[in-house]
């Protein structure tokens, strides 16, 4: 394992640490998710002006054409500085590389020059009532008519899609073909005729996500990516920049952060002196060294020009348990106080923790679920038959 940087790479993290201490915009506190996204794409189009985002994407789209190892380094300089995560995510990350890889030229000039200004936001119809971990098993159905497609059908957790422009969506355009044949990839203007979103309330009480309804939606023939009916080599790209190393990188540093923080609550709370609250805290923090040294096997494997392989799976697991034992162990610290939610007299920090505590529930499924994770292990690492 190589756990050194070079000094292109040190040279890397000192600019975007120095752009950040310089021009970091500290989130406030939020009245309503609406308040948020628009405060986040201003907060995004400044980042994009001086190309500190998308860093990943290649210089003549907005890019820096950054490498894996700096794009972990950005991710974790940009958690360290508590800035807001970026509002066009899925954008960013998801439709803007898969435009990259598939996309025609038409489509890229059209469609990505506003996502890394946050100019028009992006979302991922993907999952179904019927087809999560099954992805392949999704029975949305654009069928062909003049100029394009229409499009029936239903899907679910569509994070972020009440604001979005632009959806990535599978649906199936050959039922004759096997499940994950005559799947094609196509992009959704999200103010089409046709199409409801829904919001769903979550056990936060915010509701990131969504049902969207399409009945009869008319997509046109060039908002296809790539070639018909062969969406699911399409759609693996983008499921690998999701399940992609950044993430982890950028969590392991934001948990950092957060336990620094709980390290001052217990401090607050008078806390260092009791056993069982040093012992939480210990125990975190070796949990999160654990994650930082699954990281940086991830770095040495990304240095020798290698990709992370089927250990990502222990990256993800690892990140899950720490997450949710963090969040958990946060109550404990919070006390007789961990009843209570944002508002309430006495509870610290305005409910901040017992948010996370709930939000950290999403951790096991987000991203492909433990079990999945799970089976992945098994068989492509331990060799265990397929059960
Ligand atoms: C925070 C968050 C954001 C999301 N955002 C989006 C988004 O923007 N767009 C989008 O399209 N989707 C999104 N999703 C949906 C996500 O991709 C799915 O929830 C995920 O793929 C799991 O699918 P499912 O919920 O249908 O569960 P299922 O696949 O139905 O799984 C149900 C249970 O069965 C288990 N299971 C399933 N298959 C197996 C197996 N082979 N072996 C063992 N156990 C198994 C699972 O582990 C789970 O416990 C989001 C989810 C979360 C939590």
């Amino acid at each position: 394992m190589n756990l050194s940087f070079t000094d292109e790479e040190r040279a890397f993290a000192e600019e975007i640490r120095g752009w950040l201490a310089a021009n970091l915009d500290l989130p406030p506190s939020f009245a309503s998710l609406e308040e948020e996204i628009e405060w986040g794409r201003r907060w995004q189009a400044k980042l994009a002006a001086d190309r500190w985002i998308g860093v990943h994407w290649p210089h003549e789209y907005g890019g820096r054409g950054a490498s894996p190892i700096e794009v972990a380094i950005y991710n974790m300089e940009y958690a360290r500085s508590r800035a807001l995560q970026p509002v066009n995510r899925v954008g960013i990350n998801l439709a803007g590389p898969t435009l990259l890889a598939h996309g025609t030229d038409d489509q890229k000039l059209r469609w990505l020059p506003s996502i890394l200004n946050a100019g028009e936001l992006w979302c991922q119809l993907f999952s179904e009532p019927g087809a999560g971990s099954d992805l392949a098993a999704l029975s949305t159905k654009a069928t062909p008519v003049e100029g394009g497609w229409v499009l029936n059908g239903q899907k679910v957790w569509s994070s972020y899609a009440q604001f979005a422009r632009w959806g990535i969506c599978l649906a199936r355009t050959n039922a004759e073909q096997p499940k994950h044949r005559g799947i094609s990839y196509l992009v959704i203007d999200m103010e089409a005729d046709g199409i409801e979103v829904r919001p769903l309330v979550q056990i936060t009480g915010e509701a990131e996500f969504n049902e969207v309804f399409f009945t009869d939606v008319f997509v046109p023939d060039e908002h296809l990516v790539g070639t018909l009916d062969q969406g699911w080599a399409v759609a693996n790209t983008t499921l690998a920049h999701e399940r992609g190393t950044a993430f982890p990188f950028k969590e392991q540093v934001v948990h950092e952060v957060y336990l620094d923080d709980l390290y001052a609550l217990a401090l607050q709370r008078g806390l260092l002196d009791d056993v069982d609250a040093s012992d939480e805290l210990a125990q975190s923090f070796v949990e999160l060294r654990v994650l930082r040294l699954h990281n940086w096997r991830t770095l040495s494997r990304l240095a020798r020009g290698e990709e992370p392989g089927p250990e990502s799976s222990w990256v993800k697991l690892a990140w899950t348990d720490m997450t949710q034992n963090m969040s958990t162990r946060a109550l404990d610290i919070c006390g007789e106080t961990s009843p209570l939610w944002r508002g309430a007299h006495d509870v610290p920090e305005n409910g901040r923790w017992q948010r996370q505590w709930l939000w950290s529930k999403a951790a096991s499924i987000a991203g492909g679920t433990s079990e999945v994770q799970k089976n992945i292990i098994s068989e492509r690492i331990l060799g265990l038959p397929r059960g």
